[in-house]
């Protein structure tokens, strides 16, 4: 399997070559030079798979450069009950007669990205170990990316994670999981400002060529093409464990916010997996539910972004879009070029008066927004009718979900996080807080381990210099 840039400027590579890095050298995202696809013969025979089993048979087409055996080893060390609290790892529970809740925030800090994350930090060490060499990752975050990074690079050989995120404005349980990590591998700093100060931190280290070459500074950003792969592993697992025909299609609903867990469905469907429908849920921020009513892909200026009750859904534009279009285009990377270049002049294309729309609307995707009031709404009719408790982002799936049901199709509506983590919410909606998970009990009351620094681009660079591996 070899890799391309949807922007054509990137020599031919192997999945290795690719896993280090975010954006290809040429600005564009890294795909398989061709998806490859699975049989129906295949699918029934991997029925009783376990998750390990069935992520290799997967993951093995993708990264075809890593010895079977290494690539075994790493799988069946990410995907264990210890850590996934399961032994399906993603299981699936009934909400309603022909509607399934996908359990992806079983994971150390109860959200879906453990999931791509945990296989990350044991494919970096790994790739680390053979050649010799470390990593400083420098990461924002206001929330759930810095503590599903933390808890998959925890006590790796050859990297240390420095994550910046804004002082005092996460949710207490959200800076508890971070700050309450001991490993010295890992470097909390809270910035005296926003999260777009933190950000803007880790672009003007990012800018500096010489320091991120001289201190091999790396992130682990939702580009990813790893991440991606390993997110495909969950769709198949979920179609495995409602159908009973290999023919038969199922629709799955998924909370997006940069696209990168929906891309992954959307692969699935290319490989051969019966997806009749990605259902496309957005909140307020509706970039991605514009454009495929629209055609216009307008990015949002960052003072526009709504802060909301699903906060990690809160983008100003879709990092992982461009790989989604570049199939659209029919892969034609000066089209990809073209259309960003108008992003970046004018802040948005349409493609609405083109041909390639149509292959947009073909592409099974239907879309939808909600709102705080449909996500209260939704999480006390969950619960009313099921007697479950759902968080905010699952929330806006499932509410999209149900508009889009139809009889006779399984409905898989994501779930990308435990409500715990939102018990603000929940407590709006439902007048109580949810049940914690055990081991969670106490979790604001262990001791915190951070240091507290000024936006200051230099600030953050004179701790690396003397803090990096
Ligand atoms: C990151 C995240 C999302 C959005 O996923 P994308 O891959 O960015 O579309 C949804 N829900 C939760 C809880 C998340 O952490």
């Amino acid at each position: 399997m070899r890799y391309l840039s949807t922007r054509g400027g990137m020599a031919s590579a192997t999945f290795s070559d690719i896993l280090l890095g975010g954006l290809a050298p040429d600005g564009g995202l890294t795909l398989p030079e061709s998806y490859p696809t699975v049989t129906p013969g295949e699918l029934v025979s991997w029925r009783h798979f376990s998750y390990p089993q069935l992520a290799f048979a997967l993951l093995s087409r993708f990264a075809d450069d890593i010895p079977a055996a290494d690539l075994q080893a790493l799988i069946d060390k990410t995907y264990t009950v210890e850590a996934f609290h399961n032994t399906a790892i993603t299981p699936v529970t009934p909400l309603r007669d022909g509607v399934w809740l996908l359990g992806l925030a079983n994971g150390p800090t109860l959200a879906f990205k453990d999931i791509a994350l945990q296989l990350l930090g044991n494919l970096f060490e790994a790739a680390l170990l053979n050649t010799g060499g470390h990593l400083n990752i420098l990461g924002a975050t206001s929330g759930d990316t810095g503590s599903s990074a933390e808890y998959a690079l925890r006590g790796k050989r050859g990297i240390r994670v420095f994550m910046l995120s804004p002082h005092q404005k996460m949710s207490r349980f959200q800076t508890a999981q971070m700050f309450s990590l001991q490993d010295p591998n890992i470097f909390n700093i809270a910035v005296r400002g926003v999260f777009d100060d933190c950000q803007d931190m880790v672009k003007a280290v990012s800018n500096d060529s010489d320091f991120k070459t001289r201190y091999a500074i790396g992130t682990v950003n939702s580009i990813n093409w790893a991440r991606v792969a390993a997110q495909i592993v969950y769709y198949f697992k979920g179609w495995l464990a409602v159908t009973s025909r290999a023919d038969q299609e199922v629709s799955f609903a998924v909370p997006s916010g940069n696209f990168g867990n929906i891309c992954a469905g959307y692969i699935a469907k290319r490989m051969g997996l019966p997806i009749r429908r990605l259902i496309l849920a957005t909140n307020e921020n509706n970039v991605l539910d514009e454009f495929f009513r629209t055609g216009v892909y307008r990015v949002r200026p960052t003072d526009q972004v709504a802060q909301t009750s699903s906060p990690s859904m809160d983008i100003s534009k879709a990092s992982n879009f461009e790989r989604f279009i570049f199939d659209m285009v029919e892969r034609d990377p000066a089209v990809v070029r073209a259309l960003w270049q108008q992003v970046d002049t004018q802040g948005y294309f349409n493609l609405s008066a083109t041909p390639y729309f149509q292959a947009v609307w073909e592409s099974g995707f239907v879309t939808g927004s909600s709102t705080h009031q449909d996500r209260m709404a939704t999480i006390r009719r969950v619960h009313q009718e099921s007697g479950i408790i759902i968080d905010t982002h699952t929330a806006d799936g499932v509410k999209v979900g149900l508009e889009y049901r139809e009889e006779g199709v399984p409905l898989l509506c994501l779930e990308t996080a435990l409500p715990v983590k939102f018990e603000d919410s929940i407590i709006e909606a439902l007048g109580c807080p949810p049940e914690r998970p055990s081991g969670y009990e106490n979790i604001e009351t262990l001791p915190q381990r951070f240091i507290v620094m000024d936006a200051d681009a230099s600030a953050i660079k004179d701790y690396i210099a003397h803090h990096a591996s």
